[in-house]
Formats: C-alpha cells, sequence, structure tokens
C-alpha cells in the first residue's frame, strides 16, 4: 500500500498547489475518499469527518495541552493493561493505519475491526489496509466476530473474543455514543479520539483525546516510547492523576475563549 498511497498522495499533492492555506485538510479528504472509492470507508464516513473537521477549526487544528495530558493518561492505561484492544473502523483505517499498527506494537494491543455498517467485505478490505501497514493479527474479521456486546442491537454489538470481549481497555475513535456506553457498562476502560468534546462518546469515555486522530496517533506513539521504561507506580500515578471531566471543561473553556479572542 505504501507505493499506492504515495502515489496517490503525490498526486493529489500536484493537483493542490503548494501554498494553497488548506492544503493539509485537502490531502486528508482525499485519503477519506480514496477510502470510499476502495469500499472500506462508507458515504456516513464522509459525514463523520465533516463534523470533525469543524470541530478541528474551533480548536485550532492544532494539539492543545489538554489533548496532551490526555494522551499521557492514555499511554499511562494502556501500558498498565492486560489486554488492551485498538478498535479500528474505516476512517481510521484510510487516516493512520501505519500509526495503528505502530502504536499497537509499542504498547503491545490488538488490532480489532468493528464497524457500524459490517459487511465482511469491508472487514476484509480493512484488515487488507492493516496488514499492508504492517500488521501481523487482525481480529474481528468474519467469523471471528463471534461474540457479542450485551446490550447493543447493531452489528456493531459483535466482538472477537480475542480481543474486545476480553479487554480491560478499548482505544477507539469516530465512534458512536451507544456502543462507547456498552463497552464502558461492561467494565471496560474506554479511551475515545473525538474531536467534538460534546459528542456522547466524549462525555462516555474513560479519557477523551479531543484532536484529529491524525495528529493524536503519532503523538501517542512518541509518548509510549517514552514511557515505556516508566514503573508500574509512575504510571499508577499518572493514571490516578487524571480527570477527564476537567479536560473536557477545558477544551470547552479553550473553544469559548478563542472565539471570543478571534471575534474582537
Ligand atoms: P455521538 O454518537 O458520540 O454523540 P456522533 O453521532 O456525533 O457522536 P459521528 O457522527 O458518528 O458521531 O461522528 C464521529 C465523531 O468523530 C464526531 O464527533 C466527529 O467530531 C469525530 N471525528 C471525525 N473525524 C475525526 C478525526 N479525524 N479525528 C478525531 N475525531 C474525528
Ligand atoms: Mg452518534
Amino acid at each position: 500500500m505504501d507505493k499506492a498511497q504515495g502515489s496517490k498522495e503525490w498526486s493529489v499533492r500536484s493537483l493542490i498547489p503548494e501554498n494553497h492555506p488548506r492544503k493539509e485538510s485537502l490531502i486528508i479528504r482525499e485519503k477519506i475518499v480514496e477510502g470510499l472509492e476502495e469500499g472500506y470507508v462508507v458515504p456516513q464516513g464522509l459525514i463523520a469527518h465533516g463534523r470533525g473537521e469543524c470541530f478541528d477549526y474551533l480548536i485550532g487544528e492544532k494539539t492543545q495541552q489538554f489533548a496532551i495530558d490526555a494522551i499521557k493518561a492514555s499511554v499511562a492505561t494502556l501500558l498498565l493493561a492486560k489486554h488492551p484492544v485498538i478498535s479500528v473502523n474505516g476512517n481510521m483505517a484510510a487516516l493512520v493505519p501505519k500509526e495503528i499498527v505502530e502504536l499497537a506494537k509499542e504498547v503491545n494491543a490488538k488490532i480489532e475491526v468493528n464497524l457500524f455498517y459490517r459487511t465482511v467485505e469491508r472487514e476484509k478490505a480493512i484488515e487488507k489496509v492493516l496488514r499492508e501497514a504492517g500488521a501481523e493479527e487482525v481480529l474481528g474479521v468474519g467469523e471471528d466476530a463471534s461474540a457479542t456486546i450485551p446490550e447493543l442491537f447493531s452489528e456493531r454489538r459483535r466482538v472477537s473474543p480475542r480481543g474486545i470481549l476480553i479487554a480491560d481497555v478499548v482505544l477507539l475513535a469516530l465512534e458512536d455514543g451507544d456502543r462507547t456506553e456498552a463497552l464502558t457498562r461492561m467494565g471496560k476502560k474506554v479511551i475515545a479520539i473525538d474531536l467534538n468534546p460534546l459528542s456522547r462518546t466524549a462525555r462516555m469515555a474513560s479519557i477523551t483525546i479531543v484532536d484529529n486522530v491524525i495528529r493524536a496517533f503519532p503523538i501517542l506513539i512518541k509518548y509510549a516510547r517514552a514511557m515505556k521504561s516508566y514503573s508500574r507506580d509512575t504510571l499508577e500515578e499518572i493514571v490516578k492523576k487524571y480527570d477527564n471531566k476537567t479536560v473536557l471543561t477545558t477544551s470547552l473553556r479553550f473553544i469559548a475563549q478563542r472565539l471570543s479572542e478571534i471575534s474582537l
């Protein structure tokens, strides 16, 4: 995929003027559209992406301190976990395939495909993207998703008995609120990457990283590499000190303040 993705990116780059102020954002859009054309992103994924772009504008399209605080707590939680799992959907596979694989390696997490609009073809297409990005094992594809999450009635209730079913920590992004709630009710710690601090997912998660997955994943990897050598006591202290409500409130205050400064 490296080559294919590289050449696609190159061709898109050649279409967008070098000095275009929204160049990065346009390239990211192209990646999602490419996923749609290849059949693993659904049209609804484009709408979800648009909603994310709006909130990215509001936080200044930069990783803010409230996201860094959540990233540190996330890495500590992942490193302390017995069975951490990264839950992957179409948009994530389109935007950060290599980073998913790299983070999974750093924190010893399983990778599981879980889709709102589930078909075996889509699952297999996402598995292919992840394997081409270096994944050795991808759970949740076809028959492997043989267990169910209680209380959920969509196809997302189907999970792998070796993955999300037994996970103590699940990292997810672009997720719907009711699934986040179901996972939390099962006693799992949920780490959500969500640009919208008002979404149900952002509010239900144990840790919410209010940032774009494009920026958050490389930073998660960087901190995972640095924090791997920390003692369990130190990691536990970081988790204990973390308060998700404060982080969500801080992100909203940041947006409010930023808007009032801009509108002066
Ligand atoms: P909820 O059900 O949790 O209230 P929702 O119905 O708004 O959320 P979706 O429309 O499925 O959820 O959108 C998924 C979420 O992902 C949105 O909150 C959106 O802001 C966020 N999002 C979209 N793109 C990205 C991205 N690249 N990085 C991080 N978050 C994103
Ligand atoms: Mg929703």
